[in-house]
């Protein structure tokens, strides 16, 4: 049995936990974890942050103790953060709240917060995945003022950054799109793995389509 954590503070958690539930793993039994306390946290082999939002779900991980925790588990365990999440599993962000932005840090890129535009400008596209199953159906992926990922840098002691998705340029916010940007600049990246963390600016739990919790759990979890 595997088990698999979704931080339950704030947010889309219990979408995420129908999408695992979902998972046909040919006989593997998979454990989903409500994560509120230290203690739920220690029954977990992996976690998943949920969208929602972060500041909130930072400040409710402190108040319940998860804080430390939380960081100690990212740095041994994989994790996979959806947009709010996505924020926290970076390792620095731009337009945070004053007084700054507590992070969990994981993954080396630097990301910035809301740079979609506000909630009025959530938007619905088809992604091309990169590795993942049936990569040539398109993933029906919603953004809901999402993150925008600025910088990928992987040191050389650190585990490579996989691409996973792109937005094409084309499909790009108007706001975002800038002279001489090529089809390879990070702005375009929504969806990538480092080591066993995976990351993914829109939310695959709203969705029917489980490619990417079947990815998480096989490709970040149970190998390696
Ligand atoms: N904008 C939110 C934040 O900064 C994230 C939005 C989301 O998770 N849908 O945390």
């Amino acid at each position: 049995v595997v088990s698999v954590g979704i931080l339950a503070l704030q947010g889309a958690f219990a979408e995420h936990g129908a999408s695992l539930n979902r998972l046909d793993l040919n006989n593997r039994k998979l454990n989903v974890v409500f994560v509120r306390t230290p203690d739920d946290l220690s029954l977990c082999d992996a976690l998943i942050i949920p969208g929602g939002e972060s500041t909130t779900i930072a400040l409710l991980a402190r108040l319940a103790g998860l804080s430390e925790p939380l960081k100690e588990f990212t740095r041994t365990k994989p994790v996979w953060g959806t947009c709010a999440g996505a924020i926290l599993l970076s390792q620095s962000v731009v337009g945070a709240k004053k007084g700054g932005q507590e992070l969990l840090g994981g993954m080396s890129i630097k990301i910035a917060r809301n740079g979609w535009g506000s909630q009025v400008e959530s938007f619905e596209v088809p992604l091309e995945l990169n590795g993942i199953k049936e990569s040539t159906r398109p993933f029906q992926a919603f953004f809901i003022r999402a993150p925008v990922v600025l910088e990928l840098s992987s040191l050389h002691d650190e585990s490579p950054i996989t691409v996973v998705a792109r937005i094409p340029l084309n499909l790009l916010p108007p706001s975002l799109i800038e002279e001489n940007m090529t089809e390879n600049d990070p702005r375009t990246v929504v969806a990538l793995r480092q080591g066993r963390h995976l990351l993914t600016t829109f939310h695959p739990e709203l969705t029917e389509d489980d490619r990417f919790h079947e990815y998480f759990v096989q490709c970040c979890v149970l190998t390696q």
